[in-house]
């Protein structure tokens, strides 16, 4: 009877921690590095421990050079959604601008494997205007890209301009004030927003009274991210993926899930489906 009764009690609590885990928020991180330095010292099986363990659905993945996220995607395809960077190591993230070697390394990835977006790129103000830039905006047309920008607001219009039927994901909704994020939104239909290494949307736990207006204004344009920009930051991704479930359930259900998984599918992993 006894033992029984102890069978009963195990069961119980297998099933409470099951049914935890099955109703624990999805998350799709729009905002993962695994470039050359991560790479050399995150083994490949524990990078994709990371991300299950994390309960990541999907995540839009970078790295400089293009080989990391490669790796990745060919360990993880039902995770991982690739993007390219123009970069092939760290230190280009100023310079390629102005390298024009840059498109013909762009060139020779897009020919051999498919993405959903070039990114993330660093491009500030009138440098979106030079001819680099301009040329791997062609090159985002030509192969129907998203485009990631690490920008300013300025470099953002600047991108539209070139190409107004673009679709941009502003990345850190450009560590811009919620205000301007919303005026952007509202000025750009193909307008997305990753909320990554940025913390001010939400405390302890509760939305900050701006972000919720953002957030309620337009449900389906936000994104949570980490940002694995150094190795080290690997080690953030579950916590990061716990600390938007906390926040997430200060808004209403339907738009918590948009933001932590739905608007991430919808957009990026549709937009990759599309081109298989
Ligand atoms: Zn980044």
């Amino acid at each position: 009877m006894r033992i029984r009764a102890g069978l009963v009690a195990a069961a119980a609590v297998a099933l409470a921690l099951a049914s935890a885990e099955a109703s624990e928020l999805p998350i799709f991180d729009a905002h993962i590095h695994f470039s050359h330095d991560a790479a050399e010292q995150i083994p490949l099986k524990d990078a994709v421990a990371i991300l299950r363990k994390a309960g990541l659905k999907g995540a839009l993945v970078s790295s400089s050079n293009d080989e990391g996220t490669q790796k990745l995607y060919e360990a993880a395809p039902d995770i991982v959604v690739p993007e390219l960077r123009p970069y092939r190591s760290r230190g280009e993230i100023g310079t390629w601008v102005r390298d024009a070697t840059v498109i013909d390394y762009l060139e020779v990835r897009l020919k051999r494997y498919k993405y959903v977006a070039i990114g993330e790129f660093h491009l500030y103000g009138a440098d979106a205007d030079l001819p680099v830039p301009r040329r791997m905006v062609e090159l985002a047309k030509q192969y129907d890209l998203m485009l990631h920008a690490h920008s300013d607001a300025d470099a953002v219009e600047r991108l539209f301009a070139q190409w107004p039927q673009a679709r941009v994901l502003w990345a850190h909704a450009g560590f811009d004030r919620p205000e301007k994020v919303r005026e952007m939104l509202r000025r750009h239909r193909n307008l997305w927003c990753d909320l990554a290494f940025r913390t001010d949307h939400a405390n302890g736990g509760k939305v900050d009274a701006e972000w919720r207006k953002a957030f309620e204004e337009f449900p389906e344009r936000f994104m949570v991210g980490t940002d694995t920009f150094t190795p080290e930051r690997w080690y953030f991704i579950g916590e990061h993926a716990d600390w938007s479930r906390e926040w997430l359930k200060d808004l209403p259900p339907a738009l918590a899930e948009r933001i932590a998984w739905k608007n991430g599918e919808a957009v990026i992993r549709s937009a990759f489906a599309r081109k298989r």
